[in-house]
C-alpha cells in the first residue's frame, strides 16, 4: 500500500484517497476478486489504474467504450502510464505494434471490448502474458433488464475459469439491488468483496417542472445558468431532437444533433466536438451518452419523461462529474405522463415484466409530482437513506403548495364517466369547462350533468389536475393506445360520496423559479483578477489540447486550474502541490502554466 499512496501523490497528483479507494486497491493488490458500485465522478478507474502498476503484469481493462478507449488513454499517457487499446478502429499494422508490446510487457493497462477479449486468438495471447488484473468497466452491461444490454458480457466468466489467479474487479455506477446481483451471478463474483459507495451527488440541483411552454422554459433555464455552459438535453424522439437542436441554434447557441438516424461519421464528429470544445450543448435521445466521461458537463436537461428512475439517474448523472456544482432540468406535461402509461401499456412483454414496468413508471411519476426532497425519494429508491432534506432541490428551496382537490377530483372522475369512459384527457376539459364543439353537441354531452361544471378551472389548471390524477393512478390511460382515460379501482371511493370521504391534495402550478444555493466551491467564487488568471489558463490548456489532439481536461480538470489561480505557485515544487499535477504533467506543462501564472498580461 505504501506503493499506491506514492503512486497517488506522484502520478496523480493527489494527497489523498477517496470513499473506498483505499480498501479496494488493498484487495485488488492482494489477489482478491472486488466489485465496486460508485456513483459517476466518484473515482472508479484509479481503483484499477493504482493495483495494475503495483502488480506484476499488464492490467486488461474490458469496456464497451470502443469510441472512449482513444480518450482514456490519451489521459493516461499524459499520466505517464504506457496505456494502449485494442479494437477494430486499429489497422492491421498497429495491432500487431500492440500485441508486441504486451508480450514485450511493455504495457501497464491495456483496454479491449469484450468481443475482442472473447475471441480465440486474444485469449490465448494472453496465456502468454503476465496479467496484473482484469477490469471490467461498465459492469451492468450484463444485465439484461438495462439499456446498455451486451451479450459477450455474459462470456466473461470464462476469464475467472481460465485465469484463475488473475484478481478481477467490475466496477459499475448502476445502484439497484437487483444489476448488483446479476453482476455478481453472471460475473461468478461470489467470493468478491463488495464495496458500496453513497450514490448521492451532492453537487447536483434537482429541478423537475410541470409546464405547458418547455422551450420557452428550456431557454430562460439556460440563459439565467448557464448561458456558456456545456450541457446535455434530452429529447424523446429523433424529430423533437432536430426541432430544438435547430432553434437553440437559430437562438445563437452552439447546439449539435445526436440520435441513431444520423450517420455514424456525423454522430463521432458531433461527439467529439462536444468533448473537445467548451460551451457546446448535445441535444440527443438516449442514444447518447452511455460512459461520456466529460468532467465539466455542467447541466443534463430533460424535454420529457424517462421511462424510470434508473434511466433518470444514469442520465442526469452525467452532470457535474468534477464534482462543481451542476443542474439537472426536466419539463414534463399531461401529454407525457399519457404517453408513459401507454408506452407501459402496450408493450407486449410478458405479464411479469410488464408489471414491473409499471412500478417503474408508477415511481417515475410519484417522483415528479413529489412535494417534498426529491434527493430523499431518488435515494430513497435505490435503498439509501438519508434522513435530512437536501436543501439543493426545487422542493427543498422553494416548497410547492399543495391544495384540497377533492371536489375538482369527484367533478373530473364523474366527467370521464358520464362520457362513457370513452374520451381523452382534452374532450373531457372541454365538457368540464362547458366549451361547446360539434363533437360534443352530436354527442349530446352539452346536455350531460356534468357540462360546464367545471369552469371555475382553467383549461390550463385542469391539465395539471388530470396529470397528477393519472400519475397518481386515480385514471388510467386505455390499451388502446389513444390515450382514453379510465375509471380505475381507485376512482371509485372517490365518486361514491358513501365510502368513508377522502380528500385529495394536489401540487399547485409552481409559478416562481427555484433560487439555488451554490453547494460547493467553483471557479465563480474567484475573485475578479483570479478568474481573469483562470481565463487565461484555460486559453493555455486549449491551446496545448488542441496542438495534441486531446480533450482539454486531459491536460488539467477545470479544479486544478481554480487552484492554480488561487494558489498563484512560483516554483515547480510549489506547482507539484496542486491537486492533479504529478510527475509526468510538471514536466510536461509546468513550466508553460508557471509563466503564464507569473507574467500575466
Ligand atoms: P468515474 O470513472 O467513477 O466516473 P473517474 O475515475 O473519472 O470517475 O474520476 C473522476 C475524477 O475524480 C477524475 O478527474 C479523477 O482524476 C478524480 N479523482 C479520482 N480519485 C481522486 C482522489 N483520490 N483525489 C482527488 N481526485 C480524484
Ligand atoms: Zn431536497
Amino acid at each position: 500500500m505504501k506503493r499506491a499512496h506514492h503512486i497517488l501523490k506522484s502520478v496523480f497528483g493527489y494527497e489523498r484517497f477517496r470513499h473506498h479507494q483505499a480498501d479496494i486497491i488493498e484487495a485488488l493488490i492482494n489477489g482478491h476478486d472486488v466489485l465496486t458500485l460508485m456513483p459517476t465522478g466518484g473515482g472508479k478507474s484509479i481503483c484499477y489504474q493504482i493495483p495494475a502498476l503495483v502488480r506484476k503484469g499488464t492490467g486488461i481493462v474490458v469496456s464497451p467504450l470502443i469510441a472512449l478507449m482513444q480518450d482514456q488513454v490519451d489521459a493516461m499517457n499524459q499520466l505517464g502510464i504506457r496505456a494502449a487499446f485494442l479494437n477494430s478502429t486499429l489497422s492491421v499494422a498497429e495491432q500487431r505494434e500492440i500485441e508486441l508490446l504486451l508480450r514485450a510487457g511493455e504495457l501497464d493497462i491495456l483496454y479491449l471490448a469484450p468481443e475482442r477479449l472473447l475471441s480465440p486468438s486474444t485469449l490465448s495471447l494472453l496465456e502468454f502474458t503476465p496479467i496484473a488484473l482484469f477490469a471490467i468497466d461498465e459492469a451492468h452491461c450484463v444485465s439484461q433488464w438495462g439499456h446498455d444490454f451486451r451479450k459477450e458480457y455474459q462470456q466473461l466468466s470464462i476469464l475467472h475459469e481460465r485465469f484463475p489467479a488473475v484478481p478481477r474487479i467490475a466496477l459499475t455506477a448502476t445502484a439497484d439491488a437487483r444489476t448488483r446481483s446479476e453482476i455478481i451471478e453472471q460475473l461468478a463474483l461470489g467470493q468478491a468483496s463488495v464495496f458500496v459507495n453513497s450514490f448521492d451527488r451532492p453537487n447536483i440541483h434537482y429541478a423537475i417542472n410541470e409546464s405547458g411552454n418547455s422551450r420557452d422554459e428550456l431557454w430562460s433555464f439556460l440563459t439565467e445558468n448557464h448561458a456558456q455552459d456545456a450541457g446535455i438535453i434530452y429529447c424523446q424522439t429523433r424529430k423533437g431532437v432536430d426541432t430544438i437542436a435547430q432553434w437553440l441554434s437559430k437562438k445563437g447557441r452552439i447546439a449539435l444533433p445526436y440520435h441513431a438516424g444520423l450517420n455514424q461519421a456525423v454522430r463521432q464528429n458531433n461527439q467529439q466536438r462536444f468533448l473537445r470544445e467548451d460551451s457546446l450543448i448535445i441535444v440527443a435521445t438516449i442514444a447518447f451518452g452511455m460512459g461520456i466521461d466529460k468532467p465539466d458537463v455542467r447541466f443534463v436537461a430533460h424535454m420529457n419523461l424517462p421511462k424510470n428512475i434508473e434511466a433518470y439517474y444514469q442520465e442526469t448523472g452525467r452532470a457535474g462529474r468534477d464534482g462543481r456544482p451542476a443542474d439537472a432540468w426536466m419539463s414534463y406535461g399531461l401529454r407525457d405522463v399519457v404517453g408513459l402509461r401507454l408506452f407501459t401499456e402496450n408493450s407486449d412483454a410478458e405479464e411479469k415484466f410488464k408489471r414491473m414496468m409499471h412500478q417503474k413508471t408508477d415511481a417515475m411519476l410519484g417522483l415528479c409530482e413529489l412535494t417534498s426532497c426529491r434527493r430523499i425519494a431518488l435515494l430513497g429508491y435505490f435503498g439509501e437513506y438519508i434522513d435530512q432534506p437536501c436543501g439543493n432541490c426545487d422542493n427543498c428551496i422553494n416548497p410547492p403548495e399543495t391544495w384540497d382537490a377533492t371536489v375538482a377530483t369527484q367533478k373530473a372522475l364523474s366527467c370521464v364517466y358520464r362520457t362513457g369512459e370513452r374520451y381523452g384527457a382534452q374532450y373531457v376539459i372541454d365538457v368540464l369547462g362547458g366549451k361547446s364543439n360539434e363533437r360534443i353537441e352530436n354527442n349530446k354531452h352539452d346536455k350531460l350533468s356534468t357540462f360546464n361544471i367545471g369552469h371555475e378551472h382553467t383549461a390550463v389548471e385542469w391539465r395539471g389536475i388530470f396529470r397528477q390524477l393519472i400519475a397518481h393512478g386515480f385514471l388510467a390511460t386505455d390499451a388502446e393506445g389513444y390515450g382514453v382515460l379510465k375509471l380505475t379501482q381507485k376512482s371509485w371511493p372517490l365518486l361514491k360520496r358513501s365510502v368513508t370521504p377522502q380528500t385529495v391534495m394536489l401540487r399547485k402550478l409552481r409559478k416562481a423559479k427555484s433560487k439555488k444555493k451554490n453547494v460547493s466551491a467553483s471557479a465563480s467564487d474567484l475573485t475578479a483578477q483570479d478568474q481573469q488568471l483562470f481565463e487565461q489558463l484555460r486559453t493555455l490548456r486549449a491551446q496545448l489540447a488542441k496542438a495534441q489532439n486531446v480533450p482539454p481536461y486531459v491536460i488539467f480538470p477545470d479544479k486544478t486550474l481554480t487552484e492554480m489561480a488561487i494558489v498563484k505557485p512560483h516554483t515547480q515544487g510549489q506547482m507539484l502541490d496542486i491537486s492533479g499535477v504529478g510527475q509526468s504533467k510538471l514536466e510536461r506543462y509546468g513550466q508553460a502554466f508557471l509563466n503564464e501564472i507569473n507574467n500575466p498580461i
